[in-house]
């Protein structure tokens, strides 16, 4: 997320704006609910520094299998299907689900005892659970949309014709229930059926499309780890165009994009969408993917997300907004978030990623992109009171230092350690990390084994402390 901050100035300027005091009460109201009421199972949190509720540590999922019916009055019929590990000795456990009705719970073929509080489904099955076990919930209603704590719309979108999910942080749980942390990936199966004369998108590849009388299912399957706010779905009037591309290696990537009608044919991004997969491939090496594409559609939110494979633009991009969720499929996307408070390392990559699209064509270079920054914010600049690395509230996730900050952080790490030490970290990161989840301290781990450097001092003053870092 949540898009390329040239392009979010109303947006970025209603997060920045939204006062201390607010952000705190909001922050209050969104883990009230889950917190102390779930007192008595042992299931619920992962303990992450912002949203420590969300989700949980007592198992960890494999694959979810969604088989959902979209019906023309926005209402879904849904079954999800979830395979999972634990190692402890579970009596319950929750998921997380807000709003719809849930019909039937059953683990492992037995039905299962299903109670609400919250954001939260515990689910009691018959028997104590161990090793791996496998849930089902059938459920239905009309999704509901989601706000942040930045006041931000997440999660199921009604669109004009249809609906839209882009789920970050935690909007995931709007239209399936899931153990909702990035920390928890797995693989997926979505299937999606809608009336006859809509199309409907989501990640990973296209398996078949199968008519029936008056719908259709769309059948999409992820084989690569996927954390559950990147999952996403689009339903609509589309015009869907394939074709594919030859990556670095030799490698055939498929593409699928689906443009609203009312945007045009948009060749020219579908084609920048192609050059900033070659662009990832020089900086970060081989696309982690199975299958690309972009999804262009009036969401109204105001913002572009990195959904896996296949991200979604809220309206025509800008090329530097392509570039930017292009780039997230590598950082981001495959190598993934342990805790949220980490989220610099997505947006300050993706970020920084524009500028070395930039410096690449022809634009200003590395060093002026990271001066234009540094001198736009003067020290007493407000900008300089958050560091990224201690946002402190969720509702600062998406502010702009994350981005920014984010990204003079290693353009300066790049000036510290030089071009090549650089080049090195970069795609070492995005080789050893592919698929997993990372927090702060094993990237400066890294960046001082390759450069040989003590860059405590230096991560400090960039990341954790609330003032402008001096520059040489
Ligand atoms: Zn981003």
């Amino acid at each position: 997320m949540k898009g390329h901050v040239m392009h979010l100035w109303s947006v970025r300027a209603r997060r920045l704006a939204t006062p201390i005091i607010a952000a705190v009460l909001l922050a209050a109201s969104l883990t009230t609910g889950t917190g102390p009421a779930q007192a008595g199972s042992a299931s619920t949190g992962t303990g992450d520094s912002l949203l420590p509720d969300v989700g949980t540590s007592a198992y960890d999922v494999q694959h979810y299998g969604i088989d959902l019916t979209y019906a023309a009055d926005g209402s879904i019929r849904a079954r999800t299907t979830i395979t999972a590990q634990t190692s402890r000795r579970l009596s319950s456990f929750d998921l997380d689900l807000v709003g719809l009705t849930v019909d039937r719970v059953t683990v492992d073929g037995r039905t299962a005892g299903a109670s609400r509080i919250g954001e939260k489904l515990t689910v009691t099955p018959a028997h104590p659970l161990k090793g791996g076990f496998r849930t089902v919930v059938d459920y239905h209603g009309t999704p509901q949309t989601y706000t942040d704590p930045d006041g931000s719309s997440e999660g199921w979108i009604p669109t004009p014709d249809g609906a839209t999910v882009l789920a970050e942080p935690i909007g995931a749980m709007t239209w399936f229930p899931d153990n909702n942390t990035p920390r928890d990936k797995a693989t997926f199966d979505i299937a999606l059926t809608v009336p006859q004369g809509l199309e409907a998108a989501s990640n990973g590849v296209l398996d078949s499309r199968r008519h029936h009388a008056g719908t259709t299912t769309w059948s999409w399957r992820q084989d690569r780890p996927m954390a559950p706010y990147l999952a996403m779905i689009s339903i609509g009037q589309y015009q869907v165009f394939t074709s594919s591309m030859r990556l670095h290696g030799g490698r055939r990537l498929p593409i699928i994009s689906f443009v609203d009608p009312t945007f045009g044919l948009l060749a020219h991004e579908r084609q920048v969408l192609e050059d900033a997969i070659r662009h990832g491939e020089r900086i970060y090496g081989r696309y982690p993917g199975t299958s690309a594409g972009i999804v262009v559609e009036d969401v109204g939110v105001g913002y572009a997300l990195e959904t896996q494979d296949r991200a979604v633009y809220d309206g025509t991009p800008d090329d530097l907004t392509v570039v930017h969720e292009t780039a997230h499929q590598w950082v981001g996307d495959s190598v993934g978030l342990t805790d949220w408070g980490d989220i610099w390392l997505n947006e300050g990559f993706a970020t920084h990623a524009e500028w070395s699209w930039t410096a690449a064509t022809g634009g200003q270079s590395l060093d002026e992109s990271f001066a234009e920054a540094y001198a736009s914010h003067p020290a007493n600049d407000p900008f300089w009171e958050l560091p990224p690395a201690d946002l402190g509230d969720p509702a600062n996730l998406f502010a702009e230092p994350t981005y920014t900050r984010g990204a003079m952080t290693l353009d300066a790490l790049r000036q510290r350690i030089g071009d090549r030490d650089f080049a090195e970290l970069r795609r070492t990161w995005t080789t050893v990390h592919r698929g997993g989840t990372v927090r702060t301290r094993q990237l400066l781990r890294l960046a001082e084994r390759i450069s040989g450097q003590d860059l405590d001092a230096f991560f400090q003053a960039w990341l954790y402390t609330p003032e402008r870092p001096a520059i040489d």
